[in-house]
């Protein structure tokens, strides 16, 4: 009987019967659905996981150990060659003080981001994440690191993806996240960072970090300038992984901050923005958390529940987008109250003990 149904038909059916979408629907979606269709189908697959009013954030600060990089990303504002002037390593004594502040501002999770700095050895990692874990304990947990950067720290060091999730993983690191994945399409890193290892390297290395026991996540970045093939291809290459190792333990999609960036370029819409989260979270029908991104579309990132995320992090820091135009505020009561106002009930997520490592 399907034949006899029209296309939107045909996937809304799919949706009601927790069928998986192919892309080709998802593209469909993107070209055809209505701002309702797709909130409506993207709450459908929420609710799958969710109740409806649920939603769960944390507060945490991005940590900039060090913006020297050879990458050369051209949509980044935030880098500075080796030798140029302004470029900087944060001590641990930095480090610590950024994490003793957020204790105090009530946040309990820390991510570490900096550029692919050919000066640091990857004892200056290890022992900066074992001295974290030793002076914090459970009282904080940190990302340690993104993908793109665990892969220049291991051809740095010449040491296989393994070993070097094993060092990690014995300095007390349970976190390597999927940063730096930005649009998992090889062309798109051929036209913009193509010092940033290819698609296939990416997954072979988060490929290791799951199997290292270490937990790990799923990003992505739009705005730039990807197509919609480009887009639907990342979130195809997501699910696969997925499908695969089951080791995603949430997906988070932000947008370009496109000032004093190389590129340059406009920013996207909120609209497309919202869009953009309904169908991820109809296609990535394997990934349980579809996070918001308060730090790229502040308060109006609350709106993002509505297209079936169910999560977000209140940010106090992050150089890298703010350097691109990204503002970010401390009044957490004010964007908790506008998640209310939409119906959604946010209580605080420390990161569960269950996701972690012994
Ligand atoms: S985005 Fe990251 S890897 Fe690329 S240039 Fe900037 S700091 Fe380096």
């Amino acid at each position: 009987m399907s034949s006899l149904l029209s296309t939107s038909e045909e996937i809304r059916r799919k949706v009601e019967h927790r069928e998986r979408i192919s892309s080709q629907d998802a593209l469909w979606l993107w070209q055809n659905a209505s701002d309702a269709e797709l909130r409506d189908l993207a709450q459908q697959v929420r609710a799958r996981f969710h109740a409806p009013s649920a939603c769960t954030y944390m507060v945490m600060r991005i940590i900039n150990y060090t913006n020297v990089c050879v990458a050369q990303c051209d949509y980044c504002a935030f880098y500075r060659l080796p030798g140029q002037e302004g470029g900087y390593v944060m001590s641990e004594d930095q480090v610590f003080a950024k994490l003793d502040e957020l204790l105090t501002l009530g946040g309990d999770l820390a991510a570490f981001n900096g550029g692919f700095n050919p000066y640091l050895p990857l004892s200056y990692y290890c022992d900066l994440f074992a001295a974290i874990r030793n002076r914090y304990g459970d009282r904080l947990e940190f990302y340690a690191l993104t993908i793109a950067e665990f892969m220049y720290l291991a051809d740095h060091a010449n040491l296989d993806y393994a070993t070097t999730a094993e060092r990690f993983k014995q300095a007390g690191v349970r976190w390597i996240t999927g940063g730096g994945s930005e649009i998992l399409t090889e062309d798109f890193r051929k036209r913009h960072s193509k010092f940033k290892y290819t698609v296939a390297q990416y997954f072979e290395a988060q490929a290791a970090i799951v199997a290292a026991g270490l937990n790990t996540t799923a990003t992505m970045v739009i705005g730039f300038d990807e197509t919609i093939a480009e887009r639907i291809e990342h979130l195809e290459r997501t699910r696969h992984f997925q499908d695969q190792t089951n080791g995603l333990a949430s997906f988070l999609c932000w947008t370009y901050k496109p000032y004093f960036t190389q590129i340059g370029g406009i920013e996207i819409s909120t609209g497309e923005y919202l869009r953009h989260l309904a169908l991820s979270r109809i296609y990535l029908d394997n990934v349980q958390r579809i996070r918001t991104s308060v730090l790229t579309q502040n308060e109006r990132a609350l709106e993002g529940l509505l297209y079936g995320a169910d999560d977000f992090d209140l940010p106090i820091e992050d150089e890298v987008t703010q350097k691109a135009g990204a503002t970010i505020s401390l009044h957490f009561d004010r964007i908790l109250e506008v998640a209310r106002d939409l119906g959604f009930n946010p209580t605080y997520r420390h990161v569960p003990q269950a996701q972690l490592v012994p």
